[in-house]
């Protein structure tokens, strides 16, 4: 969620009433087991609902969260008071005698500098209690005022996951309750369709059978295999993009996938992003590191030579793969790896042409996602934080207002994230809204104060003297890897024509039509089509229902008949079913859905 939209939800009654809801449910599982027994950890409100950690003496199975949830609306419809209390430290140390989490907690709190999750915060807080019916949790708060504002028509537990307390593989593993609430039955609803929706199109299931890629135990985790078809998708993608990209005069660079200890010095990295980066290796006596981004490289490809103002701007584009360290348990498919490629590109300019390189970015972006199905855009721009930022507020005035109005042309939604910069400049955050309405964080149009000083950039102006050059970092669909997860989410692995690994299937009815299917798919192929011939002796039905799964554009069914006349019988994926045409025609149609992007 974004730092404004989060602070909004914050402040939401739906906030509070989750919040609320974790409370009821905490409530609901430690009266199960005898008093003690059950230790409670941490329970916020998260995006779409709620969870509480827990550590049991045994496993819970789907019959106890039914029983849970039963219990949960008791306790809303008895209408308790939630009732907070402030306290010393050693008071809420004799009430959560028996509870180890909280006792930890309480410590943390005292100390300050932890908030009641754990979490880091800056100010020492006030130690408070909330009370409902039986229960007591160590919590800041807000809630509802009584148990019956939680509609009890409008809750739902999930499920059941391991989840590490403070996240810490080596602490104890706990159980995680995942719940949901609405203010409406409807909302709840609602809801849960999505989910469903989303478990049907999650990228992990759909990519194991469309066969697209896959991650091995033995190659490590967070590394993708990318399989011919994957492959295939990928290609294509990447294929258009680099054509964009020339006709969008950029250039086209590569470089290593390691450098030396003293390139990451200079360029800061190993001050401020060494978390992410992997240990060095040992060369020649010299420490070399795995690149976590291309900056330093396109750095030095632009110091290679003079440059004149004549020569500038300068658009270098890689498809450059990057290393960066990610914990084991955010890992997830595609979104979330360890090595990943990123479509790049660093753009050096004079200040004078800045306003407009940055139109020029934004529109490029827009317009190639576009071509990629995408309608829906949300765009934030992170200002200046005055605690920390390289450079001066007067500095910061210009890029930051080329961003702003960049915006207003391109008539993008965009919110104003107010010193949500990150030190080196302010950036443009560019998220699509996918199919089911879910937020994906692609583009990023990020202005650098930095890097030009540390590598000391410059060209020659006008005048003979030496300037510094403006310097945007920019990558448009981010990492190729995450993009395809994302593509296959949107379209629920249906991709479109022009993506599709394979454009068309023959389906010959029986074995002696095989020769007339191999004969159409070498017409097809040769008119530039990917097309297969299923030659497997099944029956036509079961091969048009795998055709169908493997979400296959075009079935083209040959007998007897369609062998005579030059024809195909064509279905869709779609379940229609078109009748029998020409392959002039079937082309001229696959050409149609090719133009309309569908
Ligand atoms: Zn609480
Ligand atoms: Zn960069």
């Amino acid at each position: 969620m974004a730092a404004g939209k989060k602070a909004e939800y914050e402040k939401s009654k739906l906030y509070r009433v989750r919040h609320s809801a974790a409370h009821v449910m905490a409530q609901a599982v430690t009266e199960m087991f005898p008093a003690g027994e059950a230790k409670v950890a941490i329970g916020p409100p998260i995006e779409d609902g709620f969870y509480y950690d827990f550590d049991l003496p045994r496993a819970l199975t789907p019959e106890d969260l039914e029983k849970i949830e039963k219990r949960m609306r008791e306790i809303i419809r008895s209408d308790y008071a939630f009732e907070r209390r402030v306290l010393s430290a050693d008071e809420a140390r004799k009430i959560f005698k028996d509870q180890d989490y909280k006792l930890e907690l309480i410590d943390g709190l005292e100390k300050g500098g932890l908030d009641e999750y754990g979490e880091p915060i800056e100010e020492k807080p006030e130690i408070s209690i909330y009370t409902q019916d039986s229960f007591v949790d160590l919590c800041r708060g807000p809630h509802v005022e009584r148990t019956s504002e939680i509609n009890p028509d409008a809750i739902k537990l999930l499920n059941v996951a391991g989840a590490y307390w403070h996240g810490d593989e080596n602490l104890p593993m706990l159980q995680r309750i995942y719940g949901t609430a609405w203010m409406t039955a409807d909302e709840l609803e609602q809801y849960l369709w999505r989910l469903e929706e989303a478990r049907k199109r999650d990228h992990r299931k759909l990519g194991r059978e469309l066969d697209l890629y896959s991650i091995n135990e033995q190659v490590g985790a967070g590394l993708i295999l990318w399989h011919p078809k994957g492959g295939m998708v990928r290609k294509i993608a990447e294929d258009y993009l680099r054509d964009e990209h020339e006709r969008g005069g950029y250039e086209f660079v590569y470089s290593p996938h390691i450098g030396k200890a003293s390139l990451w010095e200079t360029s800061g990295h190993l001050d401020w992003y060494a978390e992410n980066m992997y240990a060095p290796l040992e060369i020649d006596g010299q420490q070399y590191y795995l690149k976590p981004m291309n900056c330093p490289f396109h750095v030095h490809i632009f110091k290679s030579r003079t440059r004149s103002y004549r020569d500038l701007p300068l658009r270098y584009a890689e498809w450059g793969t990057v290393y960066r360290y990610e914990r084991s348990g955010v890992l997830h498919g595609l979104m979330r790896v360890r090595g990943f490629t990123q479509d790049d590109a660093h753009l050096f300019c004079r200040p004078d042409q800045m306003p407009e390189e940055i139109d020029r970015v934004l529109q490029f972006s827009l317009d190639v996602l576009r071509a990629f199905g995408f309608e829906d855009f949300q765009a934030y721009l992170s200002t200046r934080n005055p605690d920390k930022a390289a450079g001066s507020p007067e500095q910061w005035e210009a890029p930051t207002e080329a961003l702003r109005q960049a915006l207003e042309r391109a008539k993008v939604p965009y919110q104003v994230d107010e010193g949500e910069a990150t030190f080196y400049g302010p950036k443009i955050d560019l998220k699509l809204c996918d199919s089911l309405g879910r937020e994906w964080q692609l583009t990023t149009i990020q202005f650098d104060f930095t890097l030009p000083e540390r590598f000391d950039l410059a060209y020659v102006g006008e005048d003979g003297e030496e300037h510094r050059p403006y310097m945007i970092h920019r990558a448009l669909v981010g990492s190729m890897e995450r993009f395809m997860g994302v593509l296959i989410e949107h379209y629920a692995g249906a991709l479109p024509v022009w993506l599709s690994p394979v454009q068309a299937i023959l389906i010959p009815i029986a074995d002696r039509h095989i020769g007339y299917a191999d004969e159409v798919a070498e017409e097809l192929r040769s008119a530039g089509y990917r097309v297969e011939v299923d030659s497997r002796s099944e029956r036509m039905n079961a091969k048009i229902r795998d055709a169908q799964l493997q979400k296959i554009p075009y079935m083209l069914v040959v007998g007897d008949r369609e062998a005579e006349a030059h024809e195909v019988a064509v279905r869709l994926r779609s379940e229609e079913d078109l009748g029998a045409m020409s392959i002039e025609d079937l082309m001229s149609s696959i050409q149609d859905d090719i133009q309309a992007g569908v």
